[in-house]
């Protein structure tokens, strides 16, 4: 459940003033640095731009990486960056910026969400299309890192302003994507029927192509399973983190920070193996419940137009009530599940955090600041490019079964996905325990190597 569809009932009236000043132009990009640590990073030290690399050098430096090879490794392959002019229905035109950045594709199609969001800039794009490379070579699927968006306000457009941006941005970009070639899914905003729209305005000029995103609607080959996919891996990865902690799930307390698509899958499917959903939070506000928070209920409570911040009033609340964004982070609990923006846990708040393991489902949520803070207090952090790797993994399977006109049942899909996913966990974990690094170390080492490896095997330029 991506938030744009839910938010579109609630657009603003026609009567209300423009949600973009008349006349503004949001293009071209500059790549603000400043904003997208103010506004995505919440309070953190760094952007996700100047994290991702962090990781990156730390792991490089180790595994004794060449400058050569490392400057052609860090940065991305391909940048395009195209112009999306939009008519909207209270204020005229607007021109928003898309990007897709191609960050490597060494080891199969680049691959990679959409994110829609008025913050969405090229530097963070970047980031995150580095990610992907990473992330799609630990979990070892044949594909390699891309990611895409548009700096536009969807969580204000109606349906017909999200289909203009995304057929627009389509008909931009369309030449560098491709089934075999770059093969978009969902993100922040964007959900399954922007998924059908981009799928639809390919086949335009290319004749119908499913293969071409995943995460589609399942009428439209999408695959069983997908929606809950990012968030089911979560679930995995807590899974194998609590049994290096002797953890039963009867008696995990677990945090979720962010209830949208990975956030509400993560923590519904937490509560049916028997957690105990003590504090959640989206855009509007926190709420916590020492008793427990029914996820169902509150999802329920958010399907019909309500914000997490409202829920103690809402019927079937159950005691919750609401707390602010900094006490969810420093609740008393066994997992904190960041599950929204990046840069949320930075230097200012990891000390707070009172939780035994944080499971990432968010891109980028700790900062390195954060991270040497949560290391040095014994936090177990498994990391994003390994715990919200469900997502692609599940994209992976989708992409299978539209190449071979065939479908699995979800129960094959959720399965398949475990297996993938503890395989991964326990490369990376052994490698950290051979390391004595964290995490993170490992699973940066483990990807880079294997990226390396491919790139050097096809004969690619600098990989010598
Ligand atoms: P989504 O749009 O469905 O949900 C995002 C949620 O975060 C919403 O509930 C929103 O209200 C909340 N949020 C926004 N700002 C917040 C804030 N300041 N404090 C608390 N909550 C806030 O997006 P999603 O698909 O669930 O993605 C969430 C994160 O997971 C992103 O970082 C995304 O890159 C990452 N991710 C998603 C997928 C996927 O398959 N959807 C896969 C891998 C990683």
């Amino acid at each position: 459940m991506s938030t744009a569809a839910g938010d579109r009932s609630r657009a603003t009236p026609a009567a209300a003033p423009p949600r973009i000043p008349v006349g503004r132009i949001l293009h071209p990009d500059k790549s603000p640095r400043v904003a997208n640590r103010a506004a995505h990073a919440g309070e953190a030290e760094t952007s996700s731009f100047d994290t991702v690399l962090h990781y990156f050098d730390v792991a490089a430096d180790r595994l004794g990486l060449g400058e050569g090879l490392r400057s052609v490794v860090r940065s991305a392959e391909r940048e395009v960056q195209v112009q999306i002019p939009i008519r909207l229905r209270d204020s005229g035109t607007h021109v928003f910026s898309g990007y897709r950045v191609q960050h490597n594709g060494a080891r199969g199609p680049y691959k990679g969400g959409i994110r829609y969001h008025e913050l969405v800039n090229l530097e963070e794009v970047r980031a995150l299309a580095a990610l992907m490379t990473w992330k799609t070579a630990i979990v070892d699927v044949p594909f390699g890192g891309a990611k895409g968006g548009v700096n536009c306000p969807a969580r204000d457009f109606d349906e017909q302003e999200l289909e203009s941006v995304t057929r627009g941005f389509v008909d931009k970009i369309r030449d560098v994507l491709g089934p075999m070639r770059d093969i978009p899914a969902p993100d922040v905003n964007t959900n399954a029927r922007v998924m059908a729209w981009m799928m639809d305005e390919y086949g335009k000029l290319h004749g119908d192509t499913p293969a071409v995103v995943t995460g589609k609607p399942v009428s439209l080959g999408g695959s069983l399973g997908r929606d809950a996919a990012t968030g089911r891996g979560v679930v995995y990865a807590y899974r194998e983190a609590a049994r290096a902690l002797g953890l039963r799930a009867d008696e995990t307390r677990v945090v979720v920070q962010g209830f949208g698509n990975v956030g509400s899958w993560a923590a519904r499917i937490l509560a049916q193996m028997g957690c105990r959903l003590v504090g959640v939070s989206d855009s509007s506000g926190a709420v916590h419940c020492a008793a427990g928070i029914d996820p169902e209920a509150l999802l329920r409570h958010v399907s019909d137009g309500g914000k997490v911040a409202q829920y103690p009033d809402a019927a079937g609340a159950g005691g919750a009530e609401a707390i602010t964004p900094d006490e969810l982070i420093a609740l008393d609990c066994e997992v904190l599940i960041p599950a929204a923006l990046g840069g949320m846990i930075h230097a200012g708040n990891a000390g707070d955090v009172r939780a035994r393991m944080i499971v990432e489902g968010a891109n980028n949520p700790t900062t390195p600041g954060a991270d040497e803070i949560l290391n040095g207090n014994g936090v177990l952090v498994v990391p994003d490019v390994l715990a919200n790797a469900g997502g692609v993994i599940v994209s992976y399977f989708e992409w299978v079964q539209n190449l071979q006109h065939f479908s699995w049942d979800e129960r094959d899909v959720n399965d398949r996905l475990g297996t993938r996913m503890r395989r991964a966990y326990r490369e990376v974990e052994a490698r950290a325990r051979d390391g004595r690094v964290p995490l993170r170390v490992a699973a940066y080492e483990v990807g880079i190597e294997r990226v390396v490896e491919a790139g050097r095997l096809r004969g690619h330029r600098g990989y010598g």
